[in-house]
């Protein structure tokens, strides 16, 4: 049976050291910006700069002590827009080179579609601004070159938001049967005990669940049986569990289902109930009885994610040295359950 080498969620990680270096920078650039106006005592421009560059300042601190990104991303691209359209307000056309970096940070930091949305209103507000004060070609030239940053900036960013979604979906979906995989799983288990560990009230459990002598099915019948065989085990349990449990490959003819809010007498009670329902069940043009064995264990204060479904590991290789077709459950006192 095989347990998981680790966990390792880059992704978010990733996404708060980008948005740190990014506020730094926006932030440290404004710096020389806002002592020049104070300087000059150009007290509007310089109060907007000055607050400007402290509440990036302020989100980068945010982002560094919560490691979350999401309110500090809508935070950012308000104080971009803001700081934006109160310069142009305020110190006229000579400013408006400031939209192009803007729109980039907006399209960086929000969806696409809100993205383009708040763009398309500060692009209107600025030339409000200033149509009265520039030439109409200086005019046509701003509209055209910030119009055409603008559709390249959507269509990019709309196709990034594409693959990234297929690219998440590809890394985290077993393609055999369509369920979540190991890295999924790995993913989904810290953040529940890390869940657990702030509320420690609510426990969950998982069961571990392995196919009975699959071996014998692909030498009897044959590995495409095989296959078809693991595709129907997760197709019987995606309909089977609630929408709060989640199923996973883990790897081989081994699966977990996660049972989020679920303690340990319900969990085993549920994996007794599903080990019955496959021995029992009818897979219709595959006449092949199946059994399963699963080991059921609920998360015990301060273990990590590892332990928890080791546990659960050991319970399962119990069922299978009991006899296998039962589920074992795994707790100080262990006991089996017919
Ligand atoms: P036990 O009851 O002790 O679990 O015995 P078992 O035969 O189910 O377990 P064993 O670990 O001996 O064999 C598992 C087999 O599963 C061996 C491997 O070739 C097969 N297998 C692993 N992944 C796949 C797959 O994606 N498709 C198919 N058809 N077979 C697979
Ligand atoms: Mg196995
Ligand atoms: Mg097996």
């Amino acid at each position: 049976m095989s347990i998981m080498a680790g966990s390792r969620p880059m992704g978010a990680k990733a996404d708060s050291i980008v948005f740190m270096i990014l506020s730094a920078g926006i932030s440290l650039g404004m710096l020389p910006f806002s002592l020049l106006r104070v300087l000059q005592e150009d007290w509007p421009i310089a109060i907007l700069n000055v607050s400007a560059m402290l509440s990036t300042f302020a989100l980068f601190l945010l982002v560094l002590v919560t490691r979350k990104t999401h309110h500090a991303r809508t935070g950012l691209a308000v104080v971009t827009f803001g700081v934006l359209l109160g310069t142009v307000y305020l110190k006229g056309a000579s400013n408006v080179l400031w939209v192009y970096p803007a729109l980039t940070t907006a399209f960086y930091l929000l969806t696409p579609l809100i993205a383009a949305c708040a763009s398309l209103v500060c692009l209107v507000l600025v030339v409000l601004f200033i149509y009265s004060t520039v030439d109409f070609v200086f005019l046509m030239t701003f509209v055209v070159s910030a119009g055409a940053t603008f559709l390249f900036l959507y269509s990019f960013s709309s196709r990034m938001r594409e693959q990234a979604f297929f690219l998440t979906d590809l890394a985290t979906t077993d393609p055999l049967t369509g369920v979540g995989n190991r890295r999924q799983l790995e993913e989904r288990l810290v953040e529940s005990v890390r869940r657990m560990l702030r509320a420690p009230e609510q426990t969950s459990s998982l069961i571990i669940f392995d196919i009975d002598h699959f071996k014998r099915i692909n030498d009897q019948f044959g590995h495409g049986v095989g296959d078809q065989v693991l595709k129907m085990f997760a197709d019987f349990m995606t309909k089977r569990i609630r929408k709060s449990d989640s199923f996973y490959r883990l790897g081989g003819e081994e699966f977990v289902l996660l049972l989020e809010n679920t303690g340990l007498f319900e969990a085993a009670s549920l994996a007794r109930d599903i080990t019955k329902e496959v021995s029992m069940a009818d897979w219709g043009e595959i006449d092949i009885a199946i059994t399963v064995s699963a080991g059921v264990a609920h998360f015990e204060a301060a273990e990590s994610s590892y332990d928890w479904l080791d546990r659960a590991d050991k319970a399962l290789y119990r069922a299978k040295e009991n006899g296998r077709n039962q589920c074992v459950v795994c707790n100080n006192e262990p006991a089996a359950f017919a």
